[in-house]
Formats: C-alpha cells, structure tokens, sequence
C-alpha cells in the first residue's frame, strides 16, 4: 500500500492530465461538480461490478481487478473533491472512523495517539477455523478476500476466568470487529462477583454477562437455592450452553481444558466436559429442538499451560497449596501473543476487585508480582485447538474398522 502522500501525488498527475485534455477537448478545466459527476458514474459502475460478484448479474464479468479499478477510480474521484474543497481526507477518514468506532462499540478504549490499528490480517488463532468472510476467495476472482477474525464464544466455568485465562484474545478480536460473548457456568446475577464480571466484559468488549446460575463447588452462597455446578443433570447444563452457542452463533468456542487449568478445579472441569457435550449438540436439530436454531461452531480452543510455559506460576501457584496441572507442549497447538492487549487484559482481572484483596485467588497472587513477571506469565495464552466434536475427520489408519473402503470402492459401507 503506498503512502498517502505517494497517492496523492499520483491522482496530483492524473488530475493535470485531465486538465490538459480537458482543455483540448472542451475548452475548459473539469470543475467540481464534475468530478462529482465522475464519482457517481464510477460509484454505478461499481454497483453493477459488485452485484455481478454477488451473483445478480450475468451480464458483467466482474473480476477482482475490475471491481479493484473502479474503487480506485472512486477514491481519486474523492480525493480531488476533498482537494477543492479544502477537506483534508486524511485526516477527516482517522477521526470519523475513530468517532463511529466509539459509538459502535462503546464498551471498547478508544486508539490512543500512537497506538496502531488493530490488524484484521491477525489470524492469532491459527490452527482454527476462519469465519466465512476470512475463507480465501475462488481463485477466479482474483486472490484472497480480506481476513477477518472469528468470532468467539467463551464458555468458562468463574467470573474471573474470561479475564485470566483468554482476556487477550477476547479483547483483540473484539478491537478488530470480530464478536465475542462470554458465558459463566456459576455465581448468582445478582452476586457481587456478578457486578465484578460486568465490569470486566466491558473492559474486553465481550458484550453483557451469560450467566447460567449454578453454585460454585467450594462456595455454596454463589447461588442460593441454585444446585452446585458438579452436582446439576448434565442434560440441563449442556442444554443451557447450548442455548448460549445457538444464541450467538460463534465460529470458535474456548473453553477449558480436560485438567481444568493448573489448578483442576472441579467447576472447570465440568465445564469443560458440558461444553463439549454442548458443541457436538448445538448443530444437530433434533437435539434440545427448544434451544434455538442449530449453528455448528467450527472449532473449540481449550485454553491451557504447557509445562514449558509455567516456569514462574508453577512455584507461585504451589506457595498457596494449589496443585500445578500442565500438559506435553505438543497438547498445546496454538499459541497466542497477546502482549499488545496486556493493559486491557490486567484492567479486565483487576476489575475482579474481590479477587485481588485475596491471598489464594489468581488475580491477588498476580496483583502482588512484579509487572515483568505478571507481564510474561499473562502475555502469552494457549489453548488445544480440536475441530468440534461432531465435525467429520479423516477416518485414522490400522485400528481395525470393518467397514474401511479400499481406494475407488463406492463409500458405502457392506
Ligand atoms: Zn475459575
């Protein structure tokens, strides 16, 4: 992409040439009206472009480099209106679109002078599943569509959680557009840990709380009269995770992993377990037919620590009497820098103002460390990354399946 001021010097001798001929031709320079003039034919023009590459047109070949010429066509059409009319669109483009961001999305920070754009282009969750809009174009149609993020649904077990474990992630996909939502197995709406978990979804972007209501295993005022978390029917559960998938119809589930985190609390690993019970349900119509339309998520990430990457939480975590769980590396098939969302990421746990005043809970062991230190144990998140459960796979090699086709037999099975 070149400079703006490199554009402005190539539409500067475009717009001379134009003058020139212009003169030759008409007698006369092009004024503003039109170029106006000029931008609404371009504008048509690529309206018939753009249904064409809908599939509304047959009549248009619509390449990815003609709908290519005619936006750059409108965009020196624009430039010289900006030009005469004293607007400088540079400038103008920066702040309108930092206004609209802040009225869209009143729950994310605004940019910071300085700071850079959120990049669409990174795919920081690779290996997973892009959202349609980031699937690459048909080659016919000239390369790549541009990348967007997935979108997230996080399904985890405390408030708190959605911050500690993938507040990196949820706050760079929702800063590049990508819709995120956060569902919490336990604690009651109307807790203090509730109001706490308020706050830090607005911090991260990730909307309104989901709260499913169930009682923590260690703390049974979460939710009065609510069963625990571990003891309510798992048919219930599952049917209220997905509810939340069908409700918001992500592309990536995180969740937590089979141990629970480093801790293997149980609320996480029944969380774990009901959530994927919940994406191998959320697609299939006759299951919890009262939940909402079916979505298939692509992916689940169940956010986890290698044991190459718990070299400072380790011993920390073992002062308080909790146990260390992490998995072989090779577990670990997606690794997240998320350094740039660090000050959101902190923002979004300390919000969790109960949690920090603790001597036990993550958030106050954090508070007390040096900021180095919390700085790489909570710059980096890490996550299994499966398809989901109910997605077809290649069928594995040598395990004695019966029914296996040999090469060019139809695919029906005897
Ligand atoms: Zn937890």
């Amino acid at each position: 992409m070149p400079t703006w001021d490199e554009m402005c010097a190539a539409a500067g001798e475009v717009r001379d040439l134009y003058d020139e001929t212009n003169r030759r031709k008409l007698g006369r320079t092009w004024g503003l009206s039109d170029f106006v003039l000029g931008f609404t034919g371009d504008v048509g023009d690529l309206a018939k472009l753009v249904m064409a590459h809908q599939g509304h047109r047959a009549d248009v070949a619509a390449s990815a480099g003609a709908i290519g010429h005619e936006l750059s066509d409108c965009l020196f059409s624009l430039m010289v209106i900006a030009q005469e009319t004293g607007v400088d669109l540079a400038d103008r483009f920066t702040t309108d679109m930092a206004a609209l961001t802040a009225r869209l999305r009143p729950s994310t920070y605004p940019r910071q002078p300085g700071e850079s754009a959120p990049g669409r282009t990174a795919a920081s969750l690779r290996p997973g599943l892009p959202s349609p809009a980031a699937r690459p174009a048909p080659a016919e149609q000239g390369g790549p569509a541009m990348p967007a993020l997935p979108s997230l649904l996080a399904v985890l077990a405390h408030p708190d959680d959605e911050s500690l474990l993938v507040g990196g992630i949820l706050a760079q996909h929702a800063a590049s557009g990508a819709r995120t939502a956060v569902v919490t197995a336990t604690w009651a709406e109307d807790s203090h840990r509730a109001a706490e978990l308020a706050e830090a979804l607005e911090i991260l972007g990730a909307g309104g709380p989901r709260m499913l209501g169930y009682a923590d295993a260690r703390v049974p005022q979460s939710a009065p009269g609510q069963p625990r978390l571990c003891d309510a029917p798992v048919d219930r559960v599952v049917e209220d995770v997905v509810r939340h998938i069908r409700a918001v119809r992500p592309d990536i589930v995180l969740t937590h992993d089979a141990y629970g985190q480093l801790t293997g609390h149980p609320d996480h690993r029944q969380t774990h377990r009901v959530t994927l019970l919940a994406i191998a349900a959320s697609g299939l119509e006759h299951l919890y037919p009262d939940a909402g339309e079916p979505w298939q998520p692509a992916a689940v990430h169940m956010a986890t620590h290698p044991h190459s990457a718990i070299a400072d939480l380790g011993p920390l975590l073992g002062q308080v009497g909790k146990s260390v769980l992490s998995v072989p590396d090779s577990l670990a098939n997606v690794t997240c820098d998320v350094r740039q969302w660090l000050d959101r990421k902190w923002a979004a746990i300390t919000a969790h103002r109960s949690q920090v005043e603790g001597e036990r809970p993550l958030p106050g062991i954090l508070a007390r460390l040096p900021e180095d230190v919390r700085h790489r144990i909570l710059g980096t998140e890490h996550y299994t990354s499966l398809t989901a459960p109910s997605q077809p796979s290649p069928a594995p090699e040598g395990i004695g399946l019966t029914n296996r086709q040999a090469p060019g037999c139809s695919p029906r099975c005897q």
